[in-house]
């Protein structure tokens, strides 16, 4: 078994350090400004440069404006911009599984309509899923669309919109089917956020400015173009879609990253020769490695086409036990510094609240782990 990396996929990595090293001058400062306008207007400068190199969209196929590259080259990329507190604003939705999803499941028309824009850098996408009556519980989602004529209405609510506020689309679920049909009765649309009856509005947040919204659906109608896949079979589209998305985000590589710097400065202080504090350093640097191992183990089935499993819970799990414990620590360790806005350590600590909720809450995992792993039965 080989366990390092093959010698194209470091050069790969070496050039695209030295892109960053370059490009990211100042980025780190706007970093706290999540969803700001600010970082919004960074990451579409910065997004197109990446595009013009090729590696926006690398492991996406040639013929939807890809590079053919395999699944590690795709996933070198997001440590280094994860690390780097993902200067890609939401783009890396759109590469990671918006534009997947249409490879998959879109009409021709919708193909050609849809992933140009998205492989040249050109246009933000946001999620709408979460309702204020359905989180973990997705499939209790009452926002409806009904067909009329040549297209849908579409009326409900939205909550939690992450970039909402700055996008030009969004992957919507709306409920096409009767509430009794719970997951057989939803649907994709692709949605124009500039469609007359949609309304977002902000929703302060402890991850940064605006970068929560509510999007409100007042008989938005939109053409039947905006249907991906079939009606009433969204849900599948979701399942397997966004199966590796549990892993798109490296979160344990920034988490690793601030270690180092906290690390740094601890022993600036002298707190280093404190044996508990050296402990609470290894136990951290020890579960963000874990993390990145068990993440490679899905990508590593990815690569080889396999169908995707609960590793990425898994995985999933760690990463979130990872960021949570270097922002304990960042507490622990910095005190009050660390929850001043903007700190070494305070972007930590807000994302690590935030890491277990978002993309399939930490204790929905351990359920799905106690089922599919552990073959516990279900309670
Ligand atoms: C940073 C961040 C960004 C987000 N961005 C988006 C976005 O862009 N688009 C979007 O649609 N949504 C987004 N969300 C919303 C997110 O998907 C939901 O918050 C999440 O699905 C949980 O739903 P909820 O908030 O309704 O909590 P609930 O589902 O009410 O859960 C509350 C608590 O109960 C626990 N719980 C629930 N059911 C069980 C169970 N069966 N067993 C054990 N524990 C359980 C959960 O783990 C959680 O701790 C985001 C959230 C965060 C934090």
């Amino acid at each position: 078994m080989e366990f390092a990396w093959n010698e194209a996929d470091a050069a790969f990595r070496r050039e695209l350090v030295e892109f960053l090293d370059r490009e990211l001058v100042g980025w780190e400062r706007s970093e706290t400004g999540l969803g700001s306008a600010v970082h919004s207007d960074f990451s579409r400068g910065f997004v197109r440069r990446l595009a013009e190199r090729g590696w926006l969209t690398p492991h996406w196929p040639e013929e939807y404006g890809g590079g053919g590259q395999g699944a590690w080259q795709h996933f070198v990329l997001g440590e280094e911009m994860w690390k780097r507190g993902e200067p890609r604003g939401p783009q890396y939705m759109n590469v990671n599984w918006v534009g997947p999803s249409v490879i998959k499941y879109g009409t021709q028309e919708q193909k050609r309509r849809i992933l140009p824009p998205i492989t040249r850098g050109e246009v933000f996408w946001c999620q709408g899923f979460s309702e204020p009556e359905a989180g973990t519980d997705l499939a209790a989602l009452k926002t409806r669309a009904v067909r009329d004529g040549d297209g849908y209405v579409l009326t409900g609510q939205k909550i939690w919109t992450s970039y909402a506020n700055e996008a030009d689309h969004c992957f919507l679920l709306a409920r096409t089917g009767s509430a009794a049909d719970g997951r057989d009765g939803i649907s994709v649309f692709l949605l124009p956020l500039r469609t007359p009856g949609v309304e977002v509005r902000r929703i302060s947040g402890f991850v940064g400015d605006h970068s929560f919204n509510e999007v409100f659906l007042t008989e938005a109608r939109v053409g039947a173009d905006c249907l991906l896949g079939e009606e009433n079979k969204g849900w599948e589209i979701v399942r397997r879609t966004l199966a590796y998305e549990r892993v798109g985000a490296p979160r344990y590589a920034r988490a690793a990253l601030v270690l180092d710097r906290m690390a740094e400065r601890c022993r600036a202080d002298g707190l280093l020769s404190d044996s508990g504090v050296r402990e609470r350093f290894g136990q951290a640097r020890a579960l963000c490695e874990a993390a990145r191992v068990l993440v490679y183990r899905v990508i590593d089935e990815r690569a080889k086409a396999k169908e995707p499993s609960a590793l990425a819970n898994q995985a999933r799990a760690a990463m979130v036990q990872a960021e949570r414990a270097v922002g304990d620590l960042a507490l622990d360790a910095l005190g009050g510094e660390a929850l001043v806005e903007g700190a070494l350590g305070d972007a930590q600590f807000r994302n690590s609240l935030g890491a277990g909720i978002a993309a399939g809450s930490y204790e929905v995992q351990l359920n799905l782990i106690s089922r599919l792993i552990l073959k516990l039965p279900k309670e």
